[in-house]
């Protein structure tokens, strides 16, 4: 069965959007820590910490940000089904489960083992 590509693309933006959100989210939860009164060193390293996990996720959402808008403009492009590596169809099946996937099954493994792949 062809893929859909609107319901590709209405998939992605939701992602999107959630995903914007959530970072939104989490810059304003590590904004506001620390600031409800006087802290002891042990409070301060804990808001320390927890402020790095939300970067590191906040990170790991932008580059999926960035993973979402490409997908995006391949569907413009006409190049969502094409991996981008070899050429071949990445396939239907992959993408309904990975919709912002910009490379085969074989290429993503392949990619995996020289350097560091997303998605
Ligand atoms: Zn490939």
């Amino acid at each position: 069965m062809a893929m859909n590509l609107e319901n590709a693309k209405e998939t992605l933006i939701q992602m999107k959007r959630d995903l914007l959100e959530a970072i939104r989210q989490r810059s304003e939860q590590s904004n506001e820590l620390g600031r409800d009164g006087a802290q002891d060193s042990a409070d301060e390293a804990n808001n320390d910490n927890l402020r790095n996990i939300m970067i590191e996720m906040n990170d790991r959402d932008s580059r999926k940000v960035r993973l979402i808008e490409l997908a995006l403009d391949r569907i413009e492009k006409g190049e969502y089904e094409t991996c981008m590596e070899c050429g071949e169809p990445i396939g239907t099946e992959r993408l309904e489960y990975r919709p912002f996937a910009r490379y085969c099954r074989d290429c993503k493994e392949e990619l995996e083992q020289s350097k560091e792949v997303d998605d």
